[in-house]
């Protein structure tokens, strides 16, 4: 190669050039905010993750991790009802989501969701050399079931309830859709803790459809990247195939194991986080945004027509962060995470402020 080509990138695949990458939701490294822009938590997890992350943090560090998570996906099946083999733990979901893609996606191979939606998907379809086909939501984010099945993905993927909508998808509508499908129906349950809708079950009738879980959102241990894929053992397998080959640190499986052995914790914090929710819906309906009902930990507010960039900035500039999407169909929104209530309280007043300015 001559230093011209090395200097111009030819050696970069060219669908990663012409990609711009996913920009994850600011995380400032320091300082008092108001974190409310990606959907974490805001109580901490169960005091036994932490005992059990000290305790997995000894010398045994200098040794590989089980590769494929045995403990965790043996505790996963107790919890699930289901058998270890139809478990796969990934690093984060999003691992898990890269891994569906790497072993199902080849160049030009359609990839179907709904939008709007979860943004990495385009991402990872654009690094796996995929082509994206979307099916705009109604005003409703009913899912159109019949336009999504229409474009014949080898890989359709439902995010459910749905971000940044919090909308969620009956499981009815996707059992009938399952068979219909032809190629993979990944249901992307990310925020599913926070509402009663869960594809689980789908996976033992149907051998197409795999469901992604999360410990990031509901167990509170986002900094810990640890996700969770249900699937038939035969799906499994060929997913495995394609994971990083330690891909989750001892620390990881330790303390998410150590999650799923306190459930308890994680209810008391979904409940006091669907009050929240409850409180944050109806302040933000007093100041005139139109809520839709949401089924997670975060709510999309709404004021049709009006771009909410400024109120974004303005709320930042007094160390409160949302989500505002430069995308057409969203720029009238902002994504709100559910905090604790002095948070949301917070909120609230700094709105109330910038809405009668
Ligand atoms: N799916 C959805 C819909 C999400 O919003 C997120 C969080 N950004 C993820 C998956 C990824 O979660 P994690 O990788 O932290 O498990």
């Amino acid at each position: 190669m001559t230093r011209r080509e090395a200097d111009d990138l030819s050696f970069i695949r060219a669908e990663i050039r012409t990609m711009s990458g996913y920009t994850p939701g600011e995380q400032p490294r320091g300082g008092r905010v108001i974190k409310l822009n990606t959907n974490e938590n805001p109580y901490p997890p169960s005091p036994r993750v932490l005992e059990a992350i000290a305790e997995a943090a000894s010398e045994d560090v200098r040794l590989y991790p089980n590769p494929m998570a045995e403990a965790l996906c043996e505790s996963a099946a107790a919890v699930y009802g289901l058998d270890s083999a139809q478990v796969l733990a990934g690093n984060g979901s999003d691992e898990l989501l890269m891994m569906i893609i790497r072993a199902c996606v080849g160049h030009g191979d359609r990839v179907v969701y709904p939008v709007p939606t979860y943004s990495l998907y385009e991402t990872l379809v654009q690094i796996g050399g995929g082509a994206v086909a979307t099916v705009p939501f109604p005003d409703d984010f009913g899912l159109p079931v019949d336009e999504l099945l229409e474009l014949r993905g080898k890989v359709n993927l439902i995010c459910n309830p749905n971000a940044p909508s919090g909308t969620v998808t009956p499981l009815s509508v996707l059992d009938e859709m399952a068979p219909r499908a032809e190629g993979l129906l990944v249901v992307d349950e990310a925020y599913a803790d926070f509402g009663s809708v869960t594809a689980i079950e789908l996976i033992e009738r149907h051998s197409n459809v795999v469901v992604v879980r999360t410990f990031s959102k509901s167990f509170s241990l986002a900094g810990l990247r640890v996700g969770l894929l249900f699937g038939q053992p035969r799906v499994i397998a060929e997913l495995a195939k394609v994971k990083d080959s330690y891909n989750l640190s001892r620390l990881s499986i330790a303390g998410a194991t150590a999650a799923l052995s306190d459930l308890e914790w994680m209810r008391r914090n979904v409940a006091k986080v669907r009050a929240t929710r409850g409180r944050l819906n109806r302040g933000l309906l007093a100041l005139g945004y139109q809520v839709l009902p949401s089924d997670t930990n975060f709510v999309l507010a709404r004021r049709p027509g009006e771009n909410q960039h400024a109120t974004f900035d303005s709320l930042r500039g007094r160390g409160i962060l949302v989500r505002y999407f430069d995308i057409p169909g969203l720029r009238d929104a902002l994504r709100i995470t559910v905090g604790t209530d002095e948070e949301i309280d917070a909120l609230l007043a700094a709105l109330t402020e910038l809405v009668n300015r």
